[in-house]
């Protein structure tokens, strides 16, 4: 875990990181798959009011986004 948390602050999404969800707070972002399936889904999009990228954020670095066409 201690590595996917050096992968986000270097703004990179961790391997097995392939699903998307909605952070209320940062909007949408990569997320695993297990966290994904637990989470409510509104409009398509599993959503929480924080996630693993809110601390990256509040640091102010980059967020890769997945694609919100869906
Ligand atoms: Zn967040």
């Amino acid at each position: 875990m201690q590595r996917d948390t050096d992968d986000r602050h270097a703004g990179r999404v961790p391997a097995g990181d392939t699903a998307a969800m909605h952070c209320e707070l940062c909007g949408p972002v990569w997320i695993h798959p297990s966290i994904a399936e637990v989470l409510p889904v509104v409009d398509h999009w599993p959503r929480a009011l924080g996630c693993p990228w809110c601390f990256v954020r509040k640091a102010g670095g980059y967020i890769p986004r997945p694609s919100v066409a869906l």
